[in-house]
């Protein structure tokens, strides 16, 4: 069943788990993750992004056809809308929560324009996820990694502003794959949550590791994007079938067996099975 951000994250904010966010970009995928998330009976946020797919209104009627099916309440939400017509896009196509992502702009201009979306969504009944302190990319962090933190201060008031749903928070994470090793600020993890009425989203979960992962999960996150990491466990499977007899062989449901198992496996390290 298709549900709002808003509907998963209040109880994972007062229960300490974390919901997986899992990027998808074809049908296989979509109905892997559905499985995964109903096998364990567990809430599940699907996230599509306009990079991966650039017909939003058509993946995204796709998405929503088999989330409509499905036993367990599940999120679709368009990760990092970063321009005005994307997020239009994706409220046309029926997203139920949109990320949008203003987090490269000044303080002020992030708020003027988070301010003007969680006004058009929340009259349309969609919540709306933001960024503050900016999550960089896995290339650059051995380089940036230490720079553009959340501010707690400027959180507080970034949220008073604009009545958004959750936040992305920048705390040591990167997207994509790191030069280095992850390091996330715990303590400013717990500053954040604390200090904050709203749920907090990590972004660049993949290859920052289980235990950090878990810590966050349980230490005020609740809401884990994950990408690379779904597309190696899906890879991996693929190479590790014999495929030296003389078959026909099925590319793509080999491919959504190990991006299935691994988001198994993360709904039970996130603390999110049998949350349903
Ligand atoms: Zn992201």
């Amino acid at each position: 069943m298709l549900v709002t951000l808003n509907e998963l994250l209040q109880d994972a904010k007062k229960e300490n788990y974390a919901i997986p966010a899992t990027n998808v970009d074809n049908e296989h995928n979509v109905r892997a993750a559905i499985q995964a998330a109903e096998n364990k009976h567990s809430p599940l946020i699907l996230n599509v992004t306009p990079v991966a797919n650039p017909d939003l209104v058509l993946f995204g009627s796709i998405c929503r056809r088999l989330i409509e099916k499905a036993n367990v309440p599940i999120v679709l939400n368009l990760d990092h809308g970063k321009t005005f017509e994307q997020c239009m896009l994706g409220i046309r196509a029926g997203f139920t929560n949109v990320m949008i992502d203003r987090s490269w702009l000044p303080y002020e201009e992030n708020v003027k324009e988070v301010k003007e979306m969680v006004k058009m969504c929340h009259t349309l009944g969609i919540t709306v996820e933001a960024e503050l302190g900016h999550v960089g990319i896995g290339e650059n962090y051995q380089h940036d990694g230490n720079t553009a933190f959340t501010r707690v201060d400027e959180a507080i008031e970034f949220i008073k502003e604009t009545k958004v749903d959750a936040l992305a928070v920048a705390i040591g994470t990167a997207h994509g794959v790191y030069q280095g090793t992850p390091h996330i600020h715990f303590d400013l993890l717990h500053d954040l949550s604390n200090a904050l009425p709203i749920p907090l989203v990590l972004h660049g979960g993949s290859g920052t590791g289980d235990e950090n992962l878990k810590r966050c999960a349980r230490e005020g996150i609740n809401k884990i994007n994950l990408s690379n990491d779904l597309k190696r466990a899906a890879i991996n499977n693929l190479i590790a079938k014999d495929l030296s007899g003389n078959e026909v062989y099925n590319l793509y449901p080999l491919l959504a067996e190990g991006f299935q198992k691994k988001i198994e496996y993360f709904i039970d390290l996130f603390g999110c099975a049998n949350r349903v």
